[in-house]
């Protein structure tokens, strides 16, 4: 079976056929690093990781590369504010997206380019857009020529003419057409600059997302994601920019994630209702909020409030405790009579999973799989007795569907006395076996867990460091 897209394109969902066989080259656009992210931008970077993440899981090897955008008006307006330099609060809040998206169960990608760093592609793709007659030179600037790619608007599904009586040249512009837009900016006095064929200045927004999915994942790609807002202009003008420059189509699928409501009204500075992730995932548990997250499909909006994130979290407990119970089942089980439906059970619900999943990446029905997952071990923990096979078909089930969504069930749990003792028992005779590998093996084993040994004449003490 294969999986199933929405293609903001066709508007269709299509199946899935990569590029090359077993690989996906995925584009997403990433955050300019002025700021602590808002939930907004949590958003995006959880369902695409988990985008990603099925895609590993159903056996494909994932080239995702999410860039930063280290330079632009709102980074030289901070760094002004501050005192300080573009580059260090680029840095700092690079850093602190890594950290908040990290602790909500996010990867890292395989590639993290920043547009300081790629100014030479970013450069080189200009000139070769003014070239070919897509771009030209004006005081300094350099623009796209809208109208000189034919296929503008394919991708928000407007026409050129439709967006042509929205827009006028403003006074002092320096544009032949007022849908044409910024490629590379004349510098301001004062500004951070880099030196190019056109005098000292700066690139554009959009361009730096064609030149670096270029750079790193080739002219096309499989899929591009970003959320639902970089539609337009954004990412149609990516388009424009990359196939006058290449001449191959961009990216076969386009994905967009829906907008975040907090308490049913939009999100904004205005409002006060701006959330920032860094804030938030130190009140919640963070793996709630992802959970909470996937609880909707990705194309539709989510509304936020903390009356929802607490029913997140009765749910999110309903499984793990299930989970749970499982696990500590195992450790009483006796029943040697396999009772072999119950592992069919779980194997049912296991391809009615991927089915969801296949389907659009639908995690809201996902989830709801992982809840009969949960109402069938519970049902299954009050038979009499139970099986270890069964116990454990249930509890990799768990793990494995739940980390397809990038969600941990397990906690490490504290060791009880009696396992304590039991391992300092084990120490004693490996010892007396002069068997002092295993000894110290025990030994280390316990100073992770925070136990600290002492050795006294009268035997080995412990105590909880
Ligand atoms: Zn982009």
């Amino acid at each position: 079976m294969a999986i199933n897209i929405y293609n903001t394109l066709t508007r269709k969902k299509e199946p899935f056929q990569p590029l090359e066989e077993g690989k996906v080259k995925m584009y997403v656009c990433g955050p300019t690093v002025y700021n602590y992210i808002h939930i907004g931008n949590a958003r995006p970077a959880i369902v695409f990781d988990t985008v990603r993440r099925y895609f590993e899981y159903r056996g494909y090897d994932v080239h995702y590369v999410l860039n930063f955008t280290d330079v632009d008006d709102k980074l030289i307006k901070a760094a002004n504010e501050m005192g300080e330099g573009v580059t260090e609060i680029a840095n700092r809040f690079i850093a602190a997206y890594k950290e908040d998206v990290g602790a909500l169960g996010v990867k890292e990608a395989v590639d993290h380019p920043r547009v300081t760093e790629n100014m030479d592609e970013i450069v080189d793709f200009i000139q070769g857009l003014i070239d070919k007659g897509y771009a030209y030179e004006a005081g300094g600037d350099v623009y796209f020529r809208t109208r000189s790619f034919d296929s503008y608007g394919k991708l928000s599904h407007q026409s050129v003419d439709e967006l042509r009586s929205g827009s006028r040249i403003e006074v002092g512009d320096k544009k032949e057409d007022p849908l044409d837009f910024t490629l590379w900016k004349n510098a301001k006095e004062g500004e951070i600059t880099w030196e190019s064929p056109w005098g000292t200045g700066r690139p554009g927004w959009h361009i730096e997302c064609s030149a670096m999915a270029k750079k790193y994942l080739g002219d096309t790609i499989d899929i591009h994601a970003g959320g639902q807002d970089l539609t337009f202009p954004h990412h149609e003008n990516e388009i424009a920019q990359s196939e006058a420059h290449n001449g191959e189509s961009f990216a076969r699928y386009w994905m967009h994630n829906g907008y975040i409501n907090i308490d049913n009204e939009k999100m904004s500075k205005s409002l006060g209702n701006f959330i920032l992730a860094h804030d938030l995932v130190k009140k919640h548990d963070p793996q709630v909020i992802r959970f909470f997250m996937l609880s909707v499909q990705y194309r539709h909006p989510i509304n936020f409030s903390d009356e929802l994130l607490k029913g997140a979290k009765s749910s999110f407990d309903r499984i793990k405790n299930a989970y749970e119970n499982i696990q500590h089942r195992k450790t009483t089980s006796m029943n040697l009579q396999e009772d072999l439906s119950w592992i069919e059970k779980v194997e049912k619900l296991k391809e009615q999973f991927i089915k969801e999943m296949d389907d659009d990446f639908n995690t809201a029905n996902a989830i709801s799989v992982l809840f009969d997952l949960t109402k069938t071990a519970n049902l299954y923990l009050q038979e009499e007795q139970t099986h270890e096979k069964v116990l454990r078909a249930f509890e990799e089930a768990f793990e494995e569907l739940a980390g397809v969504l990038g969600i941990v069930l397990s906690s490490q749990e504290e060791l009880l006395d009696e396992e304590i003792d039991a391992l300092l028992e084990e120490r004693k005779q490996a010892r007396k076996n002069r068997d002092f590998e295993r000894a110290d093996q025990i030994r280390d084993e316990l100073k992770d867990r925070n136990i600290i040994l002492e050795d006294t004449s009268q035997g080995t003490r412990w105590k909880r460091g």
